[in-house]
């Protein structure tokens, strides 16, 4: 009897450990399974991101054979009125040929011969639209009036005859894209766009290339204009969220018109501030990408820094204007004697007038030729080697002129300085 007992305990601990071994077994093939599938993961995730990074190296070298230097020829082949004083252009080369494709964020140079001016004068606008667009650009442009603390000012030159003299078939001469001011498209981070009335331009053109390309990416869309007579691009801006469950549009109307409906038209009734931002946004973890005129991007700026947001993740751009020219900084160096400075290329050596607002005002005033677009540091146009000196910031730059080289249009001579022009 004892025997049978024994043995039948000894049948149950055996079937036992079978089972045991058979569900540690299964275990372990499925925590094989687990890591194969992860593995394979992560071999796919390697491969998609190496791809991106030949697909990139693709379009850069494309966008590189494509570009050219100087002045092209683009044709307008459409010209469409956005609200009362902002028109669209849409360009195509005169040429005809594939045109190369830009960083979303970055800027067109336009020269334009007026017969009144003594010089082509030079301007910079965004390109508007995402670059996934081979056959044609977009720029939007604002008219630009008299400032209203100087009604008798002459209006603004450039954007006025763009609207008003620049129409269907006519051709205008472009630099290629260029500019600092753009949205890096192999990142994922979540983004926070912030656009003051036609500063809306570049960001507009960074929200449509995510759109476009079916990112994922979160996208928080703010937008400040007086009312919705101002409210440029309103029915492609609430498609683009309508449709883009990542995308967030935010409009705020500052001084909004009887007939504007809030919740409708626009979602909030005040100005883009920061302190608007915490109230909707769930954290100040983002990258954030500022376009506006330049006091509201001061503010945002050092309000964003205020609230914690690493300088690295404020990208900003400001349409300052153009032919108003910088007020002289007092600096140090006004009681100093003599500075001189060689224009190289040019063969002159004059004594720096400490009068002068930029070592750009010094050139043009001694007819030394520097090109220049927008005279406040941001379109890198008036970028000059410095052969011999240092020179002195009297502004900000969109970004760091390279090393060697200054932005003449806020730049002064520290001491005796010999530059390329
Ligand atoms: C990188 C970059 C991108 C840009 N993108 C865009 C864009 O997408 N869309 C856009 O609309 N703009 C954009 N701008 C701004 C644009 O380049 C021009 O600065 C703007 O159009 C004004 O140029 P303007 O020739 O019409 O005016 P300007 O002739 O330069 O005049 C500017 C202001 O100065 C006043 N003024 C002229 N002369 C005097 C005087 N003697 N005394 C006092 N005041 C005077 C004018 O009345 C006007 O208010 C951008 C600028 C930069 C730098």
């Amino acid at each position: 009897m004892l025997n049978i007992i024994f043995s039948f305990v000894a049948l149950v601990f055996l079937l036992g450990l079978v089972a045991y071994v058979l569900v540690l077994l299964a275990n372990n093939s499925r925590i094989l399974a687990i890591s194969q599938n992860s593995a394979d993961l992560e071999a796919e995730l390697l491969k998609a991101k190496i791809k991106s990074i030949m697909d990139r190296r693709e379009i850069e070298t494309k966008q590189l054979k494509l570009s050219w230097n100087g002045f092209r020829k683009f044709q307008v082949i459409s010209k469409v009125k956005e609200t009362d004083d902002i028109t669209s252009f849409y360009l195509a080369p005169h040429d005809g040929k594939e045109l190369p494709g830009f960083l979303p964020g970055q800027f067109l140079t336009f020269q334009v011969h007026l017969p009144d001016q003594p010089q082509p004068v030079i301007r910079c606008y965004s390109l508007s639209d995402s670059p996934y667009h081979p056959d044609r650009y977009r720029v939007s442009i604002k008219r630009v009036l008299a400032p209203r603390d100087n009604l008798t000012a002459p209006p603004g030159l450039i954007s006025n005859y763009f609207h008003d003299s620049l129409n269907e078939n006519d051709i205008v001469d472009v630099k290629a894209p260029s500019g600092h001011f753009s949205l890096s498209m192999m990142k994922q981070t979540p983004v926070v766009f912030l656009a003051g009335g036609v500063g809306i331009t570049p960001v507009l053109s960074m929200l449509n290339a995510i759109t476009e390309m079916g990112s994922q990416r979160e996208v928080w869309f703010f937008l400040g204009v007086r009312n919705r007579a101002e409210h440029i691009m309103k029915e492609h801006l609430e498609m683009v969220a309508r449709e883009n469950e990542n995308v967030s549009l935010n409009v705020f109307y500052s001084s909004p018109a009887e007939t504007d409906v809030l919740n409708d038209d626009y979602q909030v009734q005040g100005r883009v501030t920061v302190e608007n931002l915490k109230a909707i946004l769930p954290s100040n973890n983002f990258d954030f990408y500022i376009c506006a005129p330049p006091p509201m991007v001061k503010d945002l700026r050092k309000d964003l820094n205020g609230w914690g947001v690493p300088k690295k993740n404020i990208h900003f751009e400001a349409f300052g204007p153009a032919t108003v020219k910088g007020c002289k900084v007092e600096t140090s160096k006004e009681s100093v004697a003599k500075i001189n400075i060689q224009f190289q290329k040019s063969g002159k050596t004059l004594v720096w007038d400490s009068k002068a607002a930029s070592l750009l005002d010094f050139a043009e005033a001694n007819q030394i030729p520097i090109d220049s677009g927008c005279r406040a540091g941001n379109c890198g146009t008036c970028l000059t080697a410095i052969k011999n000196g240092a020179v002195e910031l009297v502004g900000e730059p969109g970004s760091e002129p390279e090393a060697g080289s200054c932005l003449a249009c806020i730049s002064i001579p520290k001491d005796d300085l010999t530059l390329d022009a």
